[in-house]
């Protein structure tokens, strides 16, 4: 999974980061709430494990900022904090599950599975990247409210691309999301559904989002 660490204990956040990357996860690990905050607004995490006490932001503030600008990111609350009051302080506010310092850390990595598989069920309701809005209920794709008929290859790669929006993604990234393989010849076949879903998307605007990044894949614009 991709996992956001925000804690400010230096010990802590370094030997959480080291176990959580040597159990296959990749891990970013920042100091700060509004770090914090920043991060898990612009890029998609599967879980946050989010420290309470931060020395700036809050967990709490986090948490509610998230969830107010729409985040669906699943958090795991860690405090030193263990009263009830305190736990019901941090699942109020947004958090999905919370674990009480000191903590074994096999007990951090059943949590986190069973977190993000419960994320994973949720249901999401749609995605936003500039003037394109992509519904997951109802499986519809917009641009500037323009309806774009996509197949379902297309509308998942497209999903791909909005949720790293800004940042490349490769044809291998593209291949195993797809397919679940990396398979060498189905690169080329990416390209044909790249290129169908550029004239689907980009066709009749004159703002081109779908960009290929030469040699390393392609990005969507943001702006
Ligand atoms: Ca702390």
């Amino acid at each position: 999974m991709v996992l956001l660490v925000v804690e400010d204990e230096q010990g802590l956040g370094k030997s959480l980061t080291q176990g959580l990357t040597e159990a296959g996860h990749d891990c970013t690990w920042v100091r700060s709430g509004a770090e914090g905050l920043r991060l898990a607004s612009s890029r998609p995490f599967d879980v946050v494990l989010l420290d309470l006490m931060l020395p700036d932001l809050s967990g709490l503030d986090v948490v509610r900022g998230l969830r107010s600008a729409g985040s669906r990111t699943a958090v795991i609350m860690l405090t030193a904090l263990g009263a009830v009051e305190d736990r019901v302080a941090g699942l109020e506010a947004g958090a999905d599950d919370y674990m009480v310092k000191p903590f074994a850390f096999a007990e951090l990595l059943a949590r986190l599975t069973a977190v993000g598989r419960r994320a994973l069920k949720r249901p999401s309701s749609e995605v936003t990247v500039g003037p394109l809005r992509l519904d997951l209920t109802n499986r519809r794709v917009t641009r500037e409210d323009r309806d774009i008929d996509l197949t379902p290859t297309e509308f998942s790669l497209l999903e791909f691309l909005m949720r790293y929006a800004g940042q490349v993604v490769t044809r291998k990234m593209l291949c195993e999301h797809l397919w679940d393989a990396d398979w060498e010849g189905v690169t080329n076949v990416i390209e044909v559904h790249i290129n169908r879903l550029r004239s689907k998307v980009d066709k009749g605007f004159a703002e081109p989002l779908i960009q290929t990044v030469r040699g390393r894949g392609y990005a969507l614009r943001t702006g």
